[in-house]
């Protein structure tokens, strides 16, 4: 047995013994679910035949079938031949500007959000972080979902707005989104009002000239900006891919990267090694997903996935496919820098969370769908599929502070995927969905599936 089953078992034996004193109401909602193989988002081997309870949305109980004992009056679930693993935690991406092929600033509506965070949702990702294209109706919309969450949609995060020099932000339509600033005290100033919307953790920064197009903010200013935040109790993470950029924004205290540390064509030197050694906490999410048919070829095979059409329409599937990119590209790509900078950043012990820019120019429209890609395609950088799931869950919600998700284990929320076939054998199998639970309810994904694919009939 794996020393981190024992460890939850002592605790859920005493929080049992604790519970004598609760009141029955409580073990009346328990359920338990029993024989599924368990992966608890450590890295560990998984738990054979687990069994664990869930109360009032959380885990109250988490070891072997037959070892967890049920309170009195407990449904039982059984799980036999599924796989579980931990709901995912989406730590970059953009809500609200896409609307299946259209992507322009009316689309982010309250509606379109929503129907973001149910997309999310379905897909079995738990949190998503929005990472600096906020607008104003996104802060109302959060808290009002944080105050009273709906079964169906993911916890939405927000970095709210990011820092750009003027007009020197994200690709458009959300080019205007960031603050524009041009001195250390407007920096500062942005910092603050950021502060003031209470924005979840991060303060997003692009540091990028998008090959000349715009003018990239100064190391001046993004020191001043990394430096406020640190004061308010804030953290950064910036948009950044030259590997000399990253080494000053390293050299200036930034706490994570929301892309590769690497553009195509630069490889990972022994500097910024030794730069990410003497930072152990500065996480990297390597964001794969928007170059996709790099790694998998002009026509992926999993474009017939059928759980893509369950979310999207034909024209979002077809928009998949890029004939451009020539047969040979994923054995040039698996033979490339990004493999090699992966196993490098792998070995020097950095952290990787997930983050699959979904909503942006190049995640695109595909919520929850890209998010399982980009754990297909960090196995193909190099990571075992444990460890892609474990960057997904477990350390995603370490980097966003979400104490109570990214594992199954006593204490958290009960936040899971259970799937048909096991995905630590084959990384596709986190795509075979067979049912996601958020916050302990099953989510109904039949009736989410009926509104899109319903939906594309009135098109
Ligand atoms: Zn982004």
């Amino acid at each position: 047995m794996a020393v981190h089953t024992i460890a939850l078992i002592v605790v859920s034996s005493l929080l049992l013994l604790s519970g004598c004193t609760s009141p029955p109401a409580a073990q009346s909602t328990a359920t338990l679910f029993e024989g599924a193989r368990l992966i608890v988002g450590d890295e560990g081997a998984p738990v054979e035949n687990a069994a664990f309870v869930v109360e009032n949305g959380a885990f109250t109980q988490v070891g072997r079938a037959g070892e967890v004992r049920a309170p009195d009056g407990a449904a039982r679930v059984s799980l036999a031949g599924k796989t579980v693993m931990p709901a995912i935690i989406d730590a970059h991406g953009h809500l609200g500007y896409r609307r299946g092929a259209s992507f322009r600033i009316e689309n982010y509506t309250r509606e379109n959000l929503l129907d973001h965070l149910q997309r999310l949702a379905y897909h079995g990702v738990a949190a998503f972080m929005s990472m600096g294209t906020e607008r104003d109706l996104g802060y109302a919309l959060r808290d009002e979902l944080r105050a009273a969450p709906p079964a169906a949609v993911a916890l939405f995060l927000t970095a709210g707005r990011g820092l750009a020099m003027p007009n020197g932000g994200p690709a458009p339509p959300l080019r205007d989104a960031p603050y524009g600033v041009s001195t250390p005290d407007e920096a500062r100033a942005a910092v603050r009002e950021l502060a003031a919307k209470k924005i979840d953790r991060y303060v997003k920064i692009w540091v990028d000239d998008r090959e000349g197009q715009v003018t990239k903010l100064t190391p001046e200013l993004f020191t001043a900006a990394i430096d406020e935040a640190h004061r308010l109790g804030l953290r950064t993470a910036t948009h950044t891919q030259d590997r000399e950029d990253v080494k000053a924004i390293l050299r200036a205290g930034v706490d994570g990267l929301a892309h590769p540390p690497w553009r195509l064509g630069q490889e990972v030197d022994e500097e910024l090694v030794a730069l990410f050694k003497e930072r152990p906490h500065v996480f990297v999410l390597l964001t794969l997903w928007g170059t996709r048919n790099q790694i998998f070829g002009p026509r992926p095979a999993w474009i017939d996935d059928p759980l893509l059409g369950e979310t999207f329409t034909e024209e979002d599937i077809r928009l998949l496919e890029n004939p451009k990119v020539p047969a040979d590209a994923p054995a040039r790509w698996k033979a490339g820098v990004v493999p090699r900078g992966v196993a490098r950043l792998k070995a020097a012990g950095v952290r990787f969370g997930l983050g699959d820019d979904a909503g942006a120019t190049n995640g695109a429209q595909y919520f929850g769908f890209g998010a399982h890609m980009e754990m297909a395609s960090m196995v193909e950088a190099g990571l075992t599929p444990a460890e892609a799931i474990t960057a997904a869950t477990r350390n995603s919600a370490e980097i966003l502070g979400l104490d109570r998700l990214g594992a199954v284990a006593v204490g958290k929320s009960a936040d899971f995927i259970v799937l048909d076939a096991n995905p630590l054998e084959n990384i596709h199998n986190t795509r075979r969905i067979n049912a996601v639970y958020l916050r302990g309810q099953a989510v109904d994904r039949a009736a989410l599936r009926a509104k899109w694919t319903g939906a594309r009939t009135t098109e």
